[in-house]
């Protein structure tokens, strides 16, 4: 049976790159109807948070990435957060020993650094030095009395290669040469990522592990490790990680945002996944899909390997498509307390109609919610400088249009047309942006509409009618 997992660890918000890791395991689970895991690496008691388990939770759920086994989901091989697991690392330790293929290292931080800047120094890829395997039975029980705290590393066997099918990168070789000992099990007892990370894949029957490309150097550790237990191994991806916006690694400053954070903002889960499914991805076409059609045409040779680059414009693109995927109450409800207090009752479906081609966010429909149903129209700079040159008189004019036609915005235009002698962007420039406080924005004859109130127009009007009279 086919198996995936995500495997965070719940130090901070899950942002952008690490959901579309998330994204990638869970898609390849319901392309063939496997199961997708969840796992909790929170081995690091002091920066691993419960607070950030329910966010990651929600922040999957909201997406529609629903696991099949792990957190909170009941499964055979549980617990699924690593640190109720301490007895299976315990177990696997003591087998290593036995087989004298771990030994405790006595080295402390200043001598394995001074022992990385010498190699460094000798043009030596720095390493560590194997010191602590070559003591005697005896120096080892000494520091023991000593209480000297002993970190345990796993021996790496020499002179061998270490070979796997990458499932993103093809072929890969390592060589064991080029690998130093390395930590299974910290001083203070806790299991060390990449040992806990292979043995919970390998007992959890993962069996395909896609991640970020920044983890290819552990993979042949893991496969050793696993090799060496008699353990399986899962088939392990790497794909590329995303680029900021300006080709730089991702991050907060160009571009990276919690998944948390953008549905606080209002992005609709459909244009979060439409986006990251295919960054880094490529499907064949570009319909907008929901998550299953997303899993069924997921294919992971069609994982990309080189940097996919953050693109905001390709979000907002996706999150305009979900909207032709939504109703007008699934619209309402989404723009929020706040937009929903503005807006008159009888004006909702009217208001959604026409403000949704204009808005990304409810944040923006908002701003339209005040500008047609606030007390006080505030005008953007644009507005105002477009206004600037605007004789009074024209506003006159307008004012009096309204008192005779009403809400009637073509009858106004014709008046304006005869009375005030202007037409074209002389004519509708002004009026738009008395009424609207921006240049750019929805039909005038149905925001006239929308506004609804004569008197309330007329206001608007009539202020600008003072300035040169
Ligand atoms: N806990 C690791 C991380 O968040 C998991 C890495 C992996 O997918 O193997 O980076």
């Amino acid at each position: 049976m086919l198996k995936t997992r995500f495997a965070p660890s719940p130090t901070g918000l899950i942002h952008i790159g690490n959901m579309r890791t998330a994204l990638f395991n869970a898609l390849i689970a319901k392309h063939g109807k496997g199961i997708f895991l969840l796992r909790i690496e929170d081995t690091d008691p002091e920066r691993s948070k419960d607070e950030f388990i329910s966010h990651l939770a929600e922040d999957l759920r909201w997406l529609s990435l629903d696991w099949q086994e792990g957190l909170d989901v009941e499964g055979e091989y549980g617990p699924y957060r690593q640190s109720l697991r301490q007895e299976v690392y315990d177990k696997y330790y003591a087998q290593l020993e036995q087989q004298s293929l771990a030994y405790s290292c006595f080295c402390t931080d200043e001598q394995l650094k001074l022992s990385r800047k010498l190699q460094r120094a000798a043009g030596q890829p720095p390493r560590y030095d194997g010191r602590c395997a070559r003591l005697s039975a005896d120096e080892v029980a000494k520091k023991e009395a000593a209480g000297i705290a002993a970190t345990l590393r796993f021996k790496i066997p020499p002179g061998q290669e270490v070979k796997f099918t990458d499932l993103v990168q093809g072929e890969k070789v390592f060589r064991t040469d080029d690998i130093g000992d390395l930590i299974i099990r910290r001083a203070n007892g806790m299991p060390a990522f990449m040992f806990c990370n292979a043995i919970d894949d390998a007992m959890m029957h993962v069996t395909h592990a896609l991640r970020g490309e920044d983890h290819i150097t552990n993979t042949p550790r893991q496969i050793l490790i696993l090799q060496a237990l008699g353990l399986d191994t899962p088939q392990y991806g790497h794909f590329s990680l995303i680029s900021g916006s300006d080709g730089a690694p991702l991050s907060k400053r160009n571009g990276s945002q919690s998944i948390k954070d953008m549905r606080d903002q209002g992005y609709w889960p459909e244009a979060v996944l439409n986006y990251l499914a295919r960054l880094g991805h490529y499907y064949p076409d570009n319909n907008f899909m929901t998550a299953a059609e997303l899993g069924a045409k997921f294919e992971i040779e069609q994982l990309g390997r080189s940097p996919a680059r953050y693109d905001p414009a390709q979000l907002n693109y996706w999150q305009k498509e979900t909207f032709k995927h939504k109703t007008p109450e699934q619209v309402w409800q989404w723009m929020g307390e706040a937009v929903q207090q503005l807006v008159p009752a009888d004006k909702k479906e009217n208001f959604v109609e026409l403000i949704t081609p204009n808005i990304l966010l409810p944040s923006e429909a908002h701003i339209w919610a005040e500008r047609a149903f606030a007390q006080e129209l505030l005008l953007s700079d644009e507005a105002k400088s477009a206004l600037q040159g605007v004789d009074a008189q024209f506003f006159k004019h307008a004012v009096d249009a309204v008192e005779k036609h009403g809400l009637d915005y073509k009858a106004w235009v014709d008046y304006l047309k005869e009375h005030a002698g202007v037409k074209g962007k002389q004519l509708f420039q002004p009026l738009r942006v008395a009424l609207m406080g921006t240049m750019h924005g929805p039909e005038m004859d149905k925001w006239v509409a929308l506004v609804g109130d004569k008197d309330k127009i007329i206001r608007r009007l009539d202020r600008h009618s003072y300035r040169t009279a």
